[in-house]
């Protein structure tokens, strides 16, 4: 009975592909749950992911590892959503909209059946509508249903200002906002290095010339991140595997981390009816409350232009219908 009140922190992971079983491999790794649960509809597929990972029981902390049903969503603290058709090389990620929409709908309308109680965290792709889509099927409150967001964009932002600024990149913070796609949004102004801000360093520093094109330059290979992997290799796999611990790691130690996951808007930064990355307070209860940071003006509207995109596509499902 002991050994039951301890066993609280499973993770049901639906996709077992390249992004899912990746990230189940590194949550295994890292002591964060007590469960994990991969369901896939490709049965040979899951069952092989399960028994290599399992195969690396004796090196993690202790984990259970398995192959679930849909009633697993019941007691899980946390659905990893990676489930879906995905990006092939030189598609974007609205391309992929359709398909994914419908694939969705069908694993939330299973989980709410199931009456669970945890929090979802959708990944497939484009992650931000399928979000949205995922939240309005529910009718959960706000927050309990999240996109990964523009979380590993924003990481790629802060390896690449790290090279740049020849500086630790845990001491750079910096976030990339709206959707996590073609039209993201670089956060310049809310960019720092160990407090001090970006261009106020690069005044001390002078250590690069033509800052204007550099900045414009590091925005793009962050966009552009991962067509090159999907080109190079078929899928991204570590980071995202990384950005999802991260997230799913400040859910179930209720870290009130700040991560831009994905979350539907409800005002703040003048938006409604979207759903995009943001910088928000992640707990337990999955989205606590969103930071409305003071961007800049070119920013703002950047980032208004990203929301009329998703916008566009959530409606273009809604036609669809
Ligand atoms: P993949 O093809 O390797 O894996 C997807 C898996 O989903 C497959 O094993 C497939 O059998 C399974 N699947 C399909 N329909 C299902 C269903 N109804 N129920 C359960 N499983 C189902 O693809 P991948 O490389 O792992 O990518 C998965 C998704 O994640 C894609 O949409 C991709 O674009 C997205 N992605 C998102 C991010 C992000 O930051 N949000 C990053 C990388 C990839």
């Amino acid at each position: 009975m002991q050994n039951e009140q301890w066993k609280t922190r499973k993770v049901v992971v639906v996709g077992a592909g390249a992004v899912g079983s990746t990230f189940a491999y590194a949550l295994a790794q890292s002591g964060l749950a007590d469960e994990i649960v991969l369901l896939d509809v490709n049965h040979e597929l899951v069952k092989g992911q399960v028994l290599d990972l399992s195969h690396g029981l004796p090196y993690y902390p202790n984990v259970e590892i398995s192959v679930g049903e849909s009633d697993d969503y019941k007691d899980a603290h946390v659905v990893v959503i990676t489930a879906g058709a995905k990006q092939q090389s030189g598609q974007s990620r609205l391309d992929l909209l359709q398909r994914n929409a419908a694939i969705i709908e069908d694993i939330v309308d299973d989980i709410v059946a199931q009456g669970s109680e945890g929090i979802i965290v959708v990944v497939s792709n484009p992650v931000d509508v399928l979000t949205y889509l995922a939240h309005k099927r529910t009718s959960w409150e706000r927050g309990r249903v999240i996109g990964s967001g523009t979380v590993l964009d924003s990481a790629r932002f802060r390896y690449l200002l790290s090279k740049q600024c020849g500086v630790d990149v845990h001491n750079v913070h910096a976030y990339v906002l709206g959707e996590h796609g073609d039209s993201q949004v670089a956060a310049w102004s809310m960019t720092h290095l160990a407090g001090v801000p970006i261009n106020e360093y690069c005044e001390h520093c002078g250590g690069c010339d033509g800052w204007e094109q550099i900045q414009s330059d590091i925005g793009e290979a962050v966009r552009r991140s991962a067509y090159h992997i999907i080109e190079y290799k078929g899928a991204t796999t570590y980071a995202v595997g990384l950005a999802l611990l991260r997230i799913v790691g400040a859910i179930l130690r209720n870290e009130r981390s700040v991560l831009t996951v994905s979350v539907p808007l409800e005002g703040e930064y003048g938006l409604i009816n979207v759903s995009m990355g943001v910088p928000s307070i992640v707990s337990q209860n999955g989205v606590e409350s969103i930071i409305e940071a003071n961007l800049s003006s070119n920013e703002r509207e950047a980032l208004n232009a990203s929301a009329s995109i998703l916008q566009e596509s959530i409606e273009e499902v809604a036609r669809s219908r």
